[in-house]
């Protein structure tokens, strides 16, 4: 692309030279067909580049390369492993001005909204650099017979573990899955969604300059339907995040070719508000909730349960707060709100919310598109009457919209928060923080986040995340996050040879000894767990 063909969105972004897309995209090997795959700008709808549409065999030769760099790296101690992603996470935040501009680029969010990914990254890089010696050091377990046996375990890396990613937050959910991946000593093999490639390329190119050995993180570009599957076919593992559809698929192959997977899919997360709550911080908090990322967060409240009688004040605050944000697509921190991804996903949100308000819905505010601030640009939607059988109550619409309902009381609150397949996460908002997280306890979601939308799980990541029921299997973040990359190896060893019955004594004598000792052995636990009891463990 020459200087003169350099599209608005591109020429615009102040830290993002107009070769720079085109050296990402050389790291990745061309497809053995040629082929390459447009990649475009959502904020003005125009194309910014190519990348190779790999098939089979380009991801069979990415997964080889990995697979042969994944031995040696497998032998280098965790400690230097995890200093290599630390050294990354440092080179992510010297490097953000830039990727800020990639993010903005090829995602069409806000800047507002993209600045979580550059803290996200860095701080799951610490995270993981803390925890991951002591997750996989190797650990006494208790033996059959103490004193005579041991039980030892060591954990060991899959293998090449694939990673498939989405598009809504491409740097936070690749490296979400993929730095684990690596600091537990596997190789990956990242295949981005097609609409968001650079970001991706961005960050190999980060983790060879952090020290990374070649090969072993390797990047695939290309259609989901045609890589997807050729990748889980050669990997020891997958880890997937998207959609509860494709997700479906990538379990079935996973699980056709023996090999474990993580799936992290889609939410339609309730928000409850109980009546103590402050309504104005509620409505503050529900704001972001809702609308960050324009929606398209897995995290995002879709569905808002108001115990009465607190609903009407806080429709009112809500609706002002959501009146008050602003859209557009600037490299700046003037908006809230960016573009939606692409033509397909305002349809789906346009069409929810017509579905809705021909159920009977009523707008509160926004409902429409705004092609003068960016072709595929939505108002923040807040839609309340809304039939709990329409698409828009049932389904995920990832986009910029919310239905608020009243229920009469916190048991109706929780049975509403709970009347869905999915369960990734949930919010309570209440002036009483241990009648929070009691309510918590009972709304089925991987993560339940009191006072706040989703920031204080999503955040804490030494804490495991992921979802119930058609949200997902497996958990990331926390040592959950590492343990789904290793297999574990129990290694016993015996100080007196077989553990066999004994030549020199009568088996009659022998086995009347085995049963006294393992009488011995249970009293001795049930002591263990009483004195554990007493002291409170
Ligand atoms: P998607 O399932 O269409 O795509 C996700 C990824 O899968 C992309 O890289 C895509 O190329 C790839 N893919 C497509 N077809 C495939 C196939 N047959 N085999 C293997 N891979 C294939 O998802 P989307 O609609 O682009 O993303 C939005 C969805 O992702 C929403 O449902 C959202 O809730 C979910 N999501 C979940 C989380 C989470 O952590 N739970 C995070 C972000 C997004």
């Amino acid at each position: 692309m020459s200087p003169t063909d350099t599209p608005a969105a591109l020429g615009d972004a102040p830290h993002l030279p107009a070769r720079r897309l085109a050296d990402l995209a050389d790291r990745v090997t061309p497809a053995e067909s040629g082929d390459t795959l447009d990649v475009f700008a959502p904020a003005t709808d125009e194309r910014i580049g190519s990348v190779p549409a790999c098939d089979t065999p380009d991801v069979n030769a990415a997964v080889e390369r990995a697979r042969e760099a994944q031995s040696a790296w497998a032998e280098t101690p965790v400690a230097e492993r995890a200093a290599v992603i630390d050294r990354f996470g440092d080179l992510v935040l010297g490097r953000r001005a830039e990727l800020l501009d990639l993010l903005q680029l090829e995602t069409g969010k806000s800047r507002l909204t993209a600045v979580e990914e550059l803290f996200d990254v860095p701080m799951g890089c610490s995270s993981l650099a803390t925890a991951a010696p002591g997750v996989l050091a190797e650990e006494r377990r208790r033996p059959v017979a103490p004193g005579i046996t041991t039980a030892t375990v060591t954990y060991e890396p899959r293998g090449v573990v694939g990673v498939i990613s989405p598009w809504n937050y491409p740097l936070t959910l690749s490296m979400a899955d993929a730095l684990p991946a690596l600091v537990a000593g596997n190789a990956v093999v990242l295949k981005p969604d097609e609409k968001t490639p650079y970001g991706a390329l961005a960050l190999a190119e980060l983790l060879e300059v952090a020290g990374l050995p070649d090969d072993l993180f390797q990047v695939v570009t290309g259609e989901g339907p045609t890589v997807g599957p050729a990748l889980i076919d050669r990997v020891d593992y997958v880890a997937f995040t998207g959609s509860t559809a494709t997700g479906r698929t990538v379990a079935e192959r996973a699980g056709r070719n023996l090999i474990d997977c993580s799936l992290e899919l889609g939410g339609n997360n309730p928000l409850v508000v109980l009546d103590d709550a402050d309504v104005a911080e509620a409505a503050r908090g529900a704001v972001q909730a809702c609308f960050a990322n324009a929606g398209q967060l897995c995290l995002s409240a879709e569905r808002i349960y108001v115990v009465e009688p607190a609903f009407e004040a806080f429709c009112d605050a809500f609706v002002a707060e959501t009146e008050r944000l602003s859209l557009g697509t600037g490299y700046d921190f003037d908006a809230d709100l960016g573009s939606l991804i692409d033509a397909d996903q305002l349809e789906r949100v346009q069409s929810h919310v017509d579905g809705a308000r021909e159920a009977g819905a009523t707008v509160l505010t926004g409902g429409r598109g705004r092609p003068d601030v960016a072709p595929y640009c939505y108002e923040p939607t807040v839609l309340t009457d809304v039939d709990p059988d329409s698409t828009l109550a049932c389904e995920e619409t990832f986009g910029p919209v919310v239905a608020v309902t009243p229920v009469r009381d916190v048991d109706a609150a929780v049975a509403a928060a709970n009347d869905s397949p999915y369960g990734l996460n949930a919010s309570v908002w209440t002036a009483d923080r241990e009648r929070g997280a009691k309510i918590a306890r009972e709304i089925d979601c991987g993560t339940v986040n009191v006072n706040d939308g989703f920031l204080a799980t999503w955040g804490a990541t030494d804490a495991p995340m992921g979802g119930f029921g058609d949200s997902g299997l497996g958990r990331r973040h926390g040592r959950e996050g590492i343990e789904r990359y290793v297999e574990s190896r129990t290694v016993g060893v015996s100080r007196v040879g077989p553990l066999a019955f004994p030549d020199r004594i009568p088996t009659d004598w022998f086995v009347r000894g085995a049963f006294a000792a393992t009488k011995l052995g249970r009293r001795a636990s049930r002591a263990v767990r009483r004195l554990r009891k007493r002291l409170g463990r």
